[in-house]
Parts: structure tokens; C-alpha cells; sequence
């Protein structure tokens, strides 16, 4: 399988390549070339299959010859294994229509360890045959850090650097991160919002001396890795509701664009789905971009769901290229307009592309709140807020109600327990998997969000390439 990029000048790579390299050489974000296949028999097969066995179907044909099938299935058992719930994204439902698909049972409480635990493992598998010392720089706002953390303390030929907002992350969130002491976690907090965090890690690669000096690799969800893992749960739920006969419908709280991409991935492997609903919360500019076109960078205004606080989509260009005709020159010169000038009107393709698939609502904090307290009415459920973000939005949908929909719980209600107190006069408490959190010693440090703070730590900490 052969990874191209949406701005069309970087070299294309393999499935290893796009994974060690993170974002490409031009800017761009690596795509498959062509979109692999799936026939009804084939989501009919999987019926009765357990998520390790889904992901390794649905990975598979992504991966090419860069792991064998029995490799992949050891990754996938390993990261699977440390899940605490034996479907490890189980369904639940919330009333005749409406389902949650779980997401948090991983080791941090987030959606992001579905992807990530596999992640580090393939790092790791690919490393061992190589005289190479990654450097993984990333931006959090606050979930993929320690997910990410997780997932690499302590191996070997890796080191992380984590940048996150200062101030801006929950205190269970932060503690994930800054607890970890292993010596190859390096953890910093920058005076800025997450965009400003994004910002300069994106700078980072795309400076040519900087980026020449340590073989730097992502983690967020610019990483292809992340998003494959990701489509596997979309396939395992629909399976589950019905598919392929029956189409089904997501809810998807929607931050960076990487969970909702995955759906469409999803569907363009043949997965009936009927619509993917985007749920923003008041950072809206993929509502904006969604429903007028008009892509055009706010600011950022801090909410319960810090995790969807962004004003900068960095997936929204694997979209836009993908419906819009898959032209990298005339996508470059669109992306780069928009780094100038902060804003971009959508062409007529990728507007009319998107609206095939995806609709999108946006939800404020008192619809956030009242989304909780309905699940908790309802069906006896405590949620986190960006959960209730998506379900906010489920519950708005005009879709034919012989659709079922399927929110997508992102996180533990407890990784957000202020929040959930607030709507629900309920206080979750934390999982016995997350263990003495507040108990242990933090270490991360604080800079100024400016580039040459930035990359004099990291120079000062990292292995630099060889050669
Ligand atoms: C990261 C995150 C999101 C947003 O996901 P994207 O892939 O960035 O769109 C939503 N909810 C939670 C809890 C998250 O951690």
C-alpha cells in the first residue's frame, strides 16, 4: 500500500514510512493512494469476531507488506489486551434509537489509547531494525499526551516530548502526563492554547534545520497509524447494529478531525454509514465549514471540553483533498492561503463532497449540560462532557428514525469530574485502573510559546540523528 500526501509533493511512502515519518515532507498528511475495499460478505464475516480479530481484517490490506498478518495480530492482542472491558469498545444503548460506543476502557480514560497503545507498538517493531532514535514531538490538548505517554514510557529508541496549554487541561489530565517519570517523557507546559502548542510542533517540522537534526515522528492524529486503528470501531459497532444490511448513523465530538476522518474512512471502505454527524462545541469552525463553507480560524474560547477547544483542524485537509478531487498542488496552494490569511472558503467539490457524508451541529455549554442530564435521566448514565457534546448533537439529528445513531463516548466521565459535578450533581470517581494519581510526584516544565524557547529544550534533550 502506498501513502501519498495531500499537498502532492512529498515522496510517497509505506505503510512503515508514513507511520515513523508522521506528517510529510511538504506539509501535507499521508493518504492511501487508492481506498482498499470491502464487500458485504466481508462485514458479514465479521460478525461474530472479537475487536483483536476485526482490527487485524480491517488493518490489514493499510499495512501492506510492512507486517505480516500474524505480526499484526501480536501488536493488536497486546495493545487490546491492556483494555480493562473484554469488548474493549463496548455498545450500550441509551433508548430505542440512540447507542453510546464506549471508548474510554483504555489505560488513560480517552479514545486515544485505542490508538496509541498500538502506535508505540508499532514504533517499537519497526525501530528494532533500525539504527534510528525517534524523536516524538507532540501538542495535547489534553487526552492524546497521556495516551501517548502511555503508550511509549520507557521504550527503547524513543523519546517524547509533550507540549500542553498551561492551565488548560483537567488536573486528572495533567497528572496522567506529569506523573510519568520515566526518563524518556519530557513534559512541557506552554504559556499559549492548544493551537499555539500545535503551531510550533507543526513548525517544527516543517523548519529545515531543525527538523534535519533529530529524526522527529508524530503522535497526533496527523499520525495515518492513528486513524486506521481508529476505523476499526466503527466497523466493529455497525456490525453489531446490523451492517451490512442496515446502514447506521455516528455522533462524533469532534476536536482535530482525526475520529470523524476515520469514519469516512470507514465508509469508503464499503461500511454502510448513513451520516457522520460532526459535534463542535462553540469552537466551531468545522460547523462553519460543515454547514457554509466557510472555514475561517476564531479564537479560541475555553469550555468544559478542552479536548474539542481547537479553532485549527489539522485532519480537515485529509477531507478536503480526498472529496475535492485529490489534487495536491491545488490543495497546497489553498492551505497555504490559509496560513496567511487565517481563512478559507471551501471549492464547490469538497462542499458538496462533504455534504454527501457529513452533516454537523454545534453545542454550547448549556446543551452540553442538558445532554448530560438527559443521559442521566434517561438511561441512568453518567457521561463526560464531550461525550454529551456528541450526544447534544445526536439528539438534534433529522435522520430517519430507523437509523440508529451512535454517539461516541470519548472519554471517562471521571477524567472530567468538575464538569460532570456542574450538570449533574454527580461526582464519577476515577477508576481503580488509574491507581494513586494524586498521589505521585509531577515533573514537567513551563515555556514561553515561542519557537526558540521550544526547540533549545528539546535540542538540549534529544538524540540527535546519526550521520
Ligand atoms: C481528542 C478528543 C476529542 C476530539 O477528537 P479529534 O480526533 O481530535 O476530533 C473528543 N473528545 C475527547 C475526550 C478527546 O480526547
Amino acid at each position: 500500500m502506498d501513502y501519498i500526501s495531500t499537498r502532492g509533493s512529498a515522496p510517497s511512502l509505506d505503510f512503515e514510512g508514513a507511520t515513523l515519518a508522521g506528517l510529510a515532507s511538504d506539509g501535507g498528511l499521508y493518504l492511501p493512494a487508492q481506498w482498499p475495499r470491502f464487500s458485504g460478505e466481508d462485514f458479514a464475516a465479521m460478525r461474530g469476531l472479537s475487536y483483536v480479530e476485526t482490527a487485524v481484517r480491517v488493518i490489514a490490506p493499510f499495512v501492506g507488506d510492512s507486517l505480516s498478518e500474524d505480526e499484526l495480530r501480536d501488536l493488536c492482542t497486546q495493545a487490546y489486551g491492556r483494555f480493562s472491558h473484554a469488548a474493549v469498545t463496548p455498545l450500550v444503548q441509551l433508548d430505542h434509537r440512540h447507542w453510546m460506543l464506549e471508548l474510554f476502557h483504555g489505560p488513560t480514560l480517552a479514545f486515544k489509547d485505542v490508538a496509541l497503545q498500538l502506535l508505540g507498538l508499532l514504533f517499537e517493531k519497526f525501530l528494532s531494525n533500525r539504527d534510528t532514535h525517534l524523536t516524538i514531538v507532540g501538542a495535547t490538548s489534553g487526552d492524546t499526551g497521556s495516551a501517548a505517554i502511555d503508550a511509549v514510557a520507557g521504550r527503547a529508541k524513543i523519546d517524547i516530548f509533550m507540549l500542553h496549554p498551561a492551565g488548560r487541561v483537567s488536573d486528572v489530565q495533567r497528572r496522567q502526563m506529569t506523573t510519568v517519570l520515566a526518563p524518556n517523557v519530557h513534559n512541557i507546559a506552554i504559556e499559549g492554547s492548544f493551537d499555539d502548542a500545535q503551531a510550533l510542533v507543526k513548525r517544527m517540522f516543517n523548519d529545515a534545520d531543525f527538523s534535519s537534526r533529530f529524526d522527529l515522528s508524530a503522535v497526533n492524529s496527523i499520525n495515518w497509524a492513528r486513524l486506521v486503528s481508529q476505523v476499526v470501531y466503527y466497523v466493529y459497532a455497525a456490525v453489531r447494529l446490523g451492517a451490512p444490511e442496515k446502514p447506521v448513523a455516528f455522533s462524533v465530538p469532534t476536536g482535530n478531525f482525526g475520529d470523524v476522518f476515520a469514519g469516512h474512512v470507514a465508509a469508503r471502505l464499503g461500511l454502510p454509514i448513513e451520516r457522520l454527524i460532526v459535534a463542535t462545541n462553540v469552537n466551531d469552525i468545522l460547523y462553519r465549514a460543515l454547514s457554509s463553507g466557510d472555514y475561517s480560524q476564531g479564537t479560541v474560547t475555553p469550555t468544559a471540553t478542552p479536548s474539542m477547544d481547537i479553532q485549527v483542524s489539522s485532519n480537515f485537509e485529509r477531507l478536503l483533498f480526498d472529496v475535492g478531487g485529490r489534487d495536491g498542488r491545488a490543495l497546497a496552494e489553498q492551505m497555504k492561503g490559509f496560513e496567511a490569511t487565517k481563512a478559507m472558503q471551501l471549492t464547490n467539490a469538497q462542499r458538496e463532497g462533504a455534504a454527501h457524508l457529513f452533516s454537523s451541529a454545534r453545542i454550547d455549554e448549556n446543551g452540553m449540560a442538558r445532554a448530560m442530564r438527559w443521559a442521566f435521566d434517561a438511561a441512568d448514565m453518567v457521561i463526560d462532557p464531550h461525550t454529551a457534546v456528541g450526544l447534544g448533537a445526536a439528539l438534534q439529528t433529522d435522520l430517519d428514525p430507523s437509523v440508529p445513531v451512535v454517539t461516541l463516548a470519548t472519554a471517562h466521565p471521571a477524567k472530567f469530574r468538575d464538569a460532570v459535578e456542574r450538570a449533574t450533581g454527580v461526582r464519577p470517581s476515577l477508576p481503580g485502573r488509574v491507581g494513586d494519581l494524586f498521589g505521585r510526584e509531577e515533573r514537567y516544565t513551563t515555556l514561553p510559546g515561542t519557537f526558540d524557547a521550544v526547540t533549545s529544550y528539546v535540542a538540549a534533550h534529544a538524540v540527535p540523528r546519526h550521520g
